[in-house]
């Protein structure tokens, strides 16, 4: 006990006393005192009579040596403590109870002498130090006077807010060391005016009459608390004490203004009465309002009816009541949105924080159903005491219900007409928050202030920010670079990735804030009254639901019907129709969604698939850049830029394994066997908005993205190179030298690039280069061949032909390092190349600048591209060629050199190839040539891009003839390829040319398909079958004729082909029509054609041959069966020798048409009329589709012919 009283009485002497002060014994003792009496006070003080078990702390010690939140309550037993911990909830983390002595003097001064404005914050004080503290009900005669807290908690600064100081929270009444002095009873009444006569005078500007008035009456408002830069300041409103009916209008407000009197905030209570002394009347600067306000000398105190008078004043004109404000008639500026208008309810609410939801946009949880967000009211200092089992007092605030964008719940909001007040600290401890809850305060802050959005922007706005910080944070940049507020010429990354302009948030038209007409107008106006259900702008989905999303998209959207189509599915086999099935895309625009969709990611350029990728936290997804139209990105700058667009194409490619049997189980979904997709991005880079990613970032460049160009490398080397040709990226066998060649060799991810060198070696100056190092005359323009492999496959997505790169080594320089291996090493790689070389993984890749290419050297900047003669001419197979080209479709198939037959049944093991259709793109060039590249392992799966519609540069495909002699190409080893644009999703088919057949005999200038009018003349043969659709054997009654095994189903289709002779006066053709245009040619209507399958049914096969113009058919035996009979009078009927109009393409390339015969004289028999004609030899076509000619005008081109 000694001792306790001794540290306590040095305690007080070092803490308490004033200092540079004698020893105070008396302020010990009653220091001492105080205490025992609480201690004494409290029931379970087990005989002693000093609280032994406590310790006095110091300010300072509290500042610096709790780090953890903490409580003490000196009169409480620890039942009551053990109460007050079920209090804090089932859930609840109550705060711990240490057992501390805490002393000091509470004032409104921070002692601080630069800031010594007051600006209504309360603090604890003793010699060692202050710290802000928060009581519930203040008194103003307690300040300046020293105390005894027998009950408070301490919030040490939390870990992200270092800079910050912890606070006080004081329970109950604080206990005073000395006697406090009560207030004197002041001799007089004061003289009072009550609201009702103090309006009278404002509202007919009684100045003069009324120098200093005394005001007093019941607080029914209290505005928020404004600080600005210049001042501070709040309102009050006081109405009558009792207010009659008559009465109950009369309220006035009362600004107060002096730094001094900030801290009567803390004294205001709703509901209770005050005096203020010493008002006078002023006007509000910007506004012109009038308006009571306080002077340095008015005091505050609360209202005793024994204490006043009301003061007379001669006023007349007292019957004229002021009138009650008239409400407006609200102003629906737009008719169609009036509906979408909704109007918000003032209320009062009394509740507990149960959640935060986000405390750096001041989003909490009010009992479990509202969400308050007290962003629209400066609270920094009440903020640090709202967390879960606060209660709050909110009055006059907006609650909003259904604001959309995202928030479902209603929302409370106050304004700065209305208040938020305390009502109970909280038990518990805080919540650990989430980096994203906790950073951002300033942003956030901003978002309120500088751009001045409303609620539902701002609630959708930070739903949209958390969402950003998980994609992104912490691996690609930290939270709080992410969350940095803007500055000038700094502006904030995360409100460029949020909106591309400002106007996206705050619309030009919406309203500005203003503080005094908010908190002053009558009646009252603020930016929460009317609102719009907010249209959610759009949403930033992580990549990985992106991805499913657009996967479920796609086979949602995956309709074998509409892929393999009737009429034409009818008559396909169950190979062809599974072959049909067996690839499709599928594209998302997400700008088309609801919400649309943003796409953000960091570019990355991955090392083990030399791809490039956008990647956040959930996923990587492959993408495809364009700069602009035809231009790639090959600016590896872009490396590590977060990249933001809302302009892009998510396309999803479909594969599928399937058994369909036949076109009528199309709808039935158990024959898909296995169905797997590739999905990925296009955009163009003018479209997105690039943002490099502030550094250093430290976790960036572990994941796979290769480190960014050290500019504060100090030294390096570095040589310009010409890039003439890029070859595929592809396993290849290598033997790397220098490693170890025992094993053999694995294969490994690799490609060549083929260039020429500009110039000599330079070496790192400073920043930038020095000048190239002199070459001998023999070394000018000498190739390069470069080798890529391991982590410097990354580059692939950047080389393009005709570029310029920079090579950069790191590291002292050495003069040979890009000389290149001795040539020994790669006889064959060598070939023409003075200098092979292998990129080691350290060295980087830069564009060329246009000031580092030399003058001397013409450039061609052109794509090759093979001369058409040489690419269309069925001479020198298995050459190289290079074309840009348009797709036309893409088909899986077998690959072209499969000479064996496709067992039948046997769909296991074929190997599968793709298929591309393109349209050549040459200049000058009235029709363009078609063909067919194909793709074959090991070049499978194709490069990302290759869809109908995109254009594609093919750099050097192998040219390969086929047996009927047409020309098509293949994937080789050096093929690169470039796409050129995206595929349009608006799909315009361009009508096919309308010709004469005679055009596509002049060589090179013939379109591959045309629509051409012209005559039947002629039918060779025709031909229907029944075949198994399984196995194409012939089917006669409906049963396949196959014999070694059953096939699995018994479907037979129908297949027919017809063979005729055209002519339109220019050139004769020799026509083959199939399966549904086969009805066409025969002019037979659908349900006349189904009858005619069905009579071949039985015997499964009909064929018809006939020889010669006019001549006898020469079909067998049943040449008497009505049927046969019937199609032979059909076949040589006008009704089927007529004038059509056809649609075609060439079965053989043009090119092919050689060697030319010479023109023939041929008779012909037009009507009665016989005609003499010069006739180009026969042309071969099929049949794409077949009309009849609207107005027979085939006498007419034969006219002119003749
Ligand atoms: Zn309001
Ligand atoms: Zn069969």
């Amino acid at each position: 006990e000694q001792a306790w009283l001794a540290d306590a009485q040095t305690f007080i002497q070092e803490t308490l006393c004033p200092t540079g002060k004698e020893p105070n014994n008396e302020l010990t003792q009653l220091v001492i005192d105080c205490v025992k009496m609480m201690w004494l006070s409290q029931g379970e003080n087990q005989g002693f009579t000093l609280p032994l078990s406590y310790r006095f702390v110091s300010v300072q010690n509290l500042k610096t040596h709790q780090n953890l939140p903490c409580c003490s309550h000196l009169t409480w037993s620890s039942t009551a403590y053990q109460a007050w911990v079920q209090g804090a909830g089932p859930n609840g983390n109550a705060l711990p109870r240490e057992q501390l002595l805490l002393l000091g003097t509470l004032t409104d001064l921070s002692g601080d002498l630069e800031h010594e404005r007051p600006d209504g914050s309360l603090y604890v004080k003793d010699n060692t130090g202050i710290l802000g503290c928060e009581l519930i009900d203040l008194d103003l005669s307690w300040l300046g006077h020293l105390f005894l807290f027998p009950s408070w908690s301490y919030l040490p600064p939390a870990k992200w807010k270092s800079l910050e100081e912890g606070h006080l929270e004081l329970w109950g009444a604080p206990v005073p060391v000395f006697p406090l002095t009560t207030n004197p009873e002041p001799l007089a009444p004061i003289p009072v005016l009550y609201p009702e006569k103090a309006l009278y005078l404002l509202t007919h500007r009684m100045r003069r009459q009324v120098q200093e008035a005394n005001l007093a009456g019941k607080l029914i408002r209290l505005s928020a608390l404004i600080k600005s830069q210049k001042k501070e300041y709040f309102v009050l409103t006081l109405g009558e004490l009792s207010p009659t009916d008559s009465q109950a209008l009369n309220q006035v407000s009362i600004m107060v203004q002096i730094p001094a009197q900030m801290v009567w905030y803390r004294v205001f209570w709703p509901g209770r009465s005050y005096v203020l002394t010493r008002l006078r009347i002023a006007k509000t600067r910007r506004h012109h309002y009038h308006i009571w306000t306080t002077i340095p000398s008015s005091n505050l105190m609360l209202l005793k009816p024994d204490c006043v008078r009301e003061l007379e004043l001669e006023l007349e004109l007292l019957k004229d009541k002021p009138k009650p404000p008239s409400v407006p008639t609200k102003s629906q500026n737009s008719k169609g949105q009036a509906d979408l208008v909704r109007h918000s309810r003032v209320l009062h609410y009394s509740g507990m924080v149960t959640g935060v939801l986000n405390e750096s946009a001041s989003l909490y949880l009010l009992d479990g159903q509202l969400i308050l967000c007290l962003a629209y009211q400066q609270i920094r200092g009440l903020k640090r005491m709202i967390r879960p089992g606060v209660s709050l007092e909110l009055r006059d605030v907006h609650l909003l219900h259904s604001v959309g964008g995202g928030t479902t719940r209603p929302v409370l909001v106050p304004c700065l007409h209305g208040t938020v007040q305390l009502r109970s600290f909280s038990h518990q401890k805080p919540e650990i928050l989430s980096s994203h809850q906790v950073h951002g305060t300033y942003l956030y802050e901003q978002l309120v202030w500088d751009y001045q959005l409303g609620l539902p922007t701002y609630l959708w706005a930070t739903k949209a920010l958390e969402k950003l910080v998980c994609k992104l944070c912490p691996h690609v940049l930290r939270c709080h670079q992410l969350l940095k507020h803007s500055s000038p010429g700094n502006p904030s990354l995360a409100l460029q990735l949020l909106a591309s302009s400002p106007d996206v948030l705050t619309p030009p038209d919406s309203p500005i804030r203003n503080a005094h007409s908010e908190i002053l107008e009558e009646p009252h106006q603020c930016i929460f009254q009317e609102y719009t259900q907010l249209q959610t702008p759009y949403t930033f989905p992580d990549l990985l639901t992106m991805m499913k999303e657009g996967q479920h998209s796609a086979w949602a959207n995956f309709d074998p019907k509409a892929l393999v189509p009737l009429p034409e599915s009818a008559y396909l086999t169950s190979y062809q129709i599974n072959r049909r099935l067996a690839w499709s895309w599928h594209c998302v625009l997400p700008s088309t969604l609801q919400p649309a969709q943003v796409l953000v990611g960091v570019l990355v350029a991955s090392s083990h698939k030399g791809c490039l990728q956008l990647r956040d936290l959930s996923a990587s997804m492959p993408c495809l850049l364009l700069a602009e139209n035809s231009q790639p990105l090959a600016d590896p700058r872009f490396i590590g830029c977060l990249v933001r667009t809302e302009r892009f194409q998510l396309v999803v490619e479909r594969e599928v394994e399937s058994n369909f049997p036949s076109w009528k189980e199309l709808t039935m979904a158990g024959f898909i066997q296995r169905q797997q997709t590739r999905v990925y991005v296009q955009f163009f880079l003018t479209d997105a908005l690039i943002l490099p990613v502030p550094r250093p970032s430290p976790d960036a460049s572990t994941t796979s993205a290769p480190p960014q160009t050290d500019s504060a490398c100090l030294e390096g080397q570095s040589r310009l190179f010409l890039l003439s040709h890029k070859e595929a990226l592809m396993n290849r066998n290598f033997c790397v030298s220098g490693r170890a060649s025992s094993e053999s060799p694995m294969p490994t991810l690799s490609f060549h690039v083929s260039g020429s060198w500009l110039g000599g070696t330079q070496r790192k100056e400073g920043t930038g280069w020095g000048p190239p190092e002199p070459l001998g005359s023999e070394k000018k323009d000498q190739k390069v061949f470069l080798i890529f492999l391991g982590s410097s496959v990354r580059w692939f997505a950047f080389l393009y032909p005709g570029k310029v790169y920079r090579l950069i080594a790191p590291g002292p320089p050495t003069s040979t390092l890009f000389e290149g291996e001795s040539s020994s090493q790669r006889p064959l790689e060598l070939a023409g190349c003075v200098s092979c070389l292998t990129v080691q993984d350290d060295w980087t890749l830069e564009l060329g600048r246009s000031q580092d290419t030399p003058d001397v050297l013409e450039i061609s900047r052109e794509l090759p591209k093979s001369s058409l003669t040489h690419l269309l001419s069925d001479k020198f197979p298995d050459s190289l060629v290079s074309f840009s080209a348009k797709i036309l479709s893409r088909t899986i198939c077998d690959p072209p050199l499969t000479f064996r037959r496709r067992q039948p049944g046997n769909t296991g093991t074929v190997k599968t190839c793709v298929k591309l259709t393109v349209a050549l793109e040459i200049a000058d060039y009235e029709f363009t040539p078609h063909l067919n590249i194909y793709i074959e392992d090991p070049h499978l799966p194709p490069p990302i891009g290759l869809l109908p519609g995109s254009q594609v540069h093919f750099s050097q495909l192998e040219k390969k003839i086929s047996r009927s002699s047409n020309v098509y190409c293949r994937f080789c080893s050096s093929t690169s390829i470039q796409v050129l644009s995206f595929s349009q999703q608006t799909r315009v088919s361009d009508p096919l040319p309308h010709i004469y057949l005679a055009e596509l005999l002049q060589k090179g200038q013939a379109p591959f398909q045309a629509t051409t009018s012209c005559h039947v003349v002629f039918i060779f043969s025709l031909q229907i079958m029944w075949v198994c659709a399984h196995c194409t054997s012939l089917c006669p009654q409906g049963r396949c004729s196959r014999q070694d095994l059953t096939c699995p189903t018994q479907t037979a289709i129908s297949q027919a082909s017809i063979r005729f002779l055209v002519e339109d006066g220019t050139a004769e053709a020799l026509v083959t029509c199939r399966n549904h245009h086969v009805a066409a040619a025969l002019g037979l209507s659908p349900g006349e054609w189904t009858f005619l399958l069905d009579c071949v049914r039985v015997s499964g096969k009909l064929a018809l041959h006939f020889k010669g113009p006019g001549a006898e058919s020469e079909s067998p035996a049943r040449i008497h069966e009505p049927l046969t009979l019937f199609l032979q009078t059909l076949c040589t009927s006008p009704s089927v020798l007529r004038p059509i109009k056809l649609a075609f393409e060439l079965t053989r390339r043009p090119s092919d048409v050689s060697p030319r015969e010479p023109p023939r004289l041929q008779q012909f028999q037009c009507g009665d009329l016989p005609l003499l004609t010069r006739v180009n030899p026969r042309l071969q076509l099929a049949c794409l589709s077949l009309q009849e000619q609207e107005h027979s005008s085939t006498l007419g081109a034969f006219a002119t012919s003749c």
